[in-house]
């Protein structure tokens, strides 16, 4: 991609109402635009991160049998009235009368809708267990919403959804869920701290919340700064020692980016979700709902991962892998840095390529306000010390190098995520 014809440009200011750095960086980055309150376009640089995020998920997920899918963003409000919704979230629940008649609502959520397709493809235990998962757009309508990407009213969720025979059956769905986010988490770069609420009923946790720490976060809570566990806040005034190690805890603010749930047969008796057993008795599903909110991760990242001059993008969610600058319009340097990007891409280095008739100044802000991980500026400077100049966008050091041995500047982070999803057998 060259940067002369990027859709989306970066800004001097940031937003009037931006009070955190991801609002800030994001939007001057051009990476996101606030089209309506709380609702935002992915511009081409910001797109390019959500797709990536999605990639990681969707990669985790699949590996461990998780089939993914894609309910309606639109529901008939009958499916909502079947579980005593319609009333229950009556204040976030966007609604409208279809031109054509009957009542509509904008999903904030799927629990119905999957239940719905539970109890019309689920008939035996033969087809459990099974967990279902989609990517899709939600919207909840918040009376009030501020910080960017961390309080929307429209956001792109991972939702996953697990139907079994039995407590244990859930439990087990629960387990491989939770597994996979840690995974997930892991790979986009980000430090979790899971904070789980105990059932009493069912000898292990059956809610887990996977936070960030962060000063902008919403949330309170105790994190033991021994063995990192976390503790929701009401438990945590109550009892301050790690459950654990029965050290100290530390309040902290956090954003909440994932959570993973055991609902029981709740859904499966209101909607009439049953499967015949083994016993020949018909009986109701026991259901789990897992979700990471995927444009909140995009703002946890920029907020955990930036410096005063913009983001520093992980390796694995950045929106290019690479960023030429070019300074000056000597044939010399148009010529270099063109053969740069061209071999770059040819190995799979997704580049971005910094062509615009600008200063170098603003070109090397521009840089790294943007946050790609490894930057490489060609000009008649560099060439004269012997080819191309290399910087990592979290490194101060930048050192000139032979453009042949570019790519050994590159690689290794890259090849990582490249392991990463086809495993060892690459032989590289
Ligand atoms: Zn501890």
């Amino acid at each position: 991609m060259r940067y002369s014809q990027l859709f989306g440009k970066t800004r001097k200011e940031p937003p009037k109402d931006a009070q955190i750095a991801s609002h800030k960086l994001l939007v001057q980055g051009g990476f996101v635009h606030q089209t309506a309150a709380g609702i935002y376009s992915y511009l081409p640089l910001g797109f390019y991160v959500l797709w990536k995020v999605d990639a990681i998920i969707r990669d985790e997920l699949a590996r461990r049998g998780v089939q993914h899918m894609v309910m309606p963003f639109v529901h008939p409000v009958s499916l909502w009235k079947e579980t005593g919704r319609r009333e229950k979230m009556d204040d976030i629940l966007a609604t409208f009368d279809a031109a054509h008649g009957g009542e509509y609502l904008l999903a904030p959520t799927h629990e119905e809708t999957v239940t719905d397709l539970a109890r019309t493809f689920i008939e035996s235990y033969r087809d459990l267990p099974v967990i279902v998962n989609q990517n899709q757009w939600k919207y909840r309508d918040e009376l009030r919403v501020s910080g960017g990407l961390l309080r929307t009213r429209e956001f792109l969720m991972q939702d996953a959804y697990s139907f079994d025979k039995d407590e244990e059956g859930m439990s087990q769905s629960f387990e491989l869920m939770s597994e996979a986010y840690h995974d997930i988490f892991d790979r986009i770069g980000l430090d979790i701290i899971v904070v789980r609420a105990d059932s009493g009923t069912m000898g292990g946790s059956n809610s887990e919340e996977f936070m960030v720490v962060s000063d902008v976060g919403e949330d309170t809570v105790f994190v033991c700064e021994e063995c990192n566990e976390g503790i929701n806040a009401e438990a945590g005034e109550n009892d301050n020692k790690c459950p654990k190690c029965k050290k100290a805890l530390k309040e902290k603010k956090a954003i909440e980016l994932g959570h993973v749930f055991q609902l029981g047969t709740c859904y499966a008796e209101s909607m009439g979700a049953n499967f015949n057993d083994e016993d020949g008795k018909s009986k109701p599903l026991h259901m789990g709902c897992f979700g990471i909110g995927i444009s909140r991760v995009i703002a946890a990242i920029a907020e955990a991962s930036h410096d005063d001059k913009g983001i520093v993008w992980p390796e694995s969610v950045a929106p290019f892998n690479a960023h030429i600058v070019t300074i000056g319009d000597s044939e010399e340097v148009v010529e270099m840095a063109e053969d740069v990007y061209d071999e770059l891409w040819d190995m799979g280095i997704e580049t971005l390529l910094d062509d615009r008739d600008a200063s170098a100044g603003e070109k090397l802000a521009d840089a790294d306000l943007i946050g790609v991980p490894h930057r490489i500026v060609v000009s008649a400077k560099s060439i004269k010390a012997g080819g191309v100049e290399y910087k990592s966008r979290n490194s101060k050091d930048a050192k000139v190098v032979p453009k042949e041995e570019i790519m050994d500047c590159i690689t290794p982070g890259v090849l990582d995520e490249v392991r990463e999803i086809l495993g060892d057998n690459l032989g590289i």
